[in-house]
């Protein structure tokens, strides 16, 4: 390996306020110099910018890649159960379906002769439905509201 050196190279390093004429001159025409400022700024740089843009506390690091690893502990463990919920909300869905469906042809019925004073005189005595419906209705009713606030309480 060649040693690369310069008699000026130690003068124009130490000029921290710029350089006179001479220099300027010397650093036009010296590889060996203009490539050591180029690298001497780059240095400074550098320097500034890990001043102005400080590293943070080594303390906090450490609790952001903890809060990250519980973070993804947390959702690790509760990847099942939201697989569960999902799961439930379709078979709830299907469910809602199913019945709604099932009464169909009695709830057109009923809307095809629905007037005004039936709503007054106890209309949705009139409703055909069935003593099972509105079990079916209130069971499914309760699941649906415990898988909501099974939701609600997940989110916080
Ligand atoms: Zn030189």
């Amino acid at each position: 390996m060649r040693k690369q050196d310069c008699e000026h190279l130690e003068r124009i390093r130490r000029s921290r306020e710029g350089l006179d004429v001479e220099q300027q001159g010397h650093v036009t025409s010296c590889s060996i110099c203009s490539d050591a400022r180029v690298v001497d700024h780059g240095l400074r740089a550098l320097v500034r910018s890990i001043e102005w843009n400080p590293l943070p506390d080594a303390g906090i690091i450490w609790l952001r890649a903890r809060l990250v690893r519980l973070q993804k502990a947390t959702d690790r463990v509760n990847r099942p159960f939201d697989l569960a919920q999902k799961f439930s909300w379709a078979v709830l869905s299907a469910a809602w379906v199913i019945l709604i469906a099932s009464q169909m042809p009695g709830i057109l019925t009923w809307i095809g002769r629905f007037e005004a004073e039936q709503l007054v005189l106890g209309g949705l005595s009139a409703l055909p439905i069935t003593t099972r419906f509105v079990w079916l209705f209130a069971g499914l009713s309760a699941m649906t509201f415990t898988v909501l606030f099974h939701r609600i309480l997940d989110i916080d």
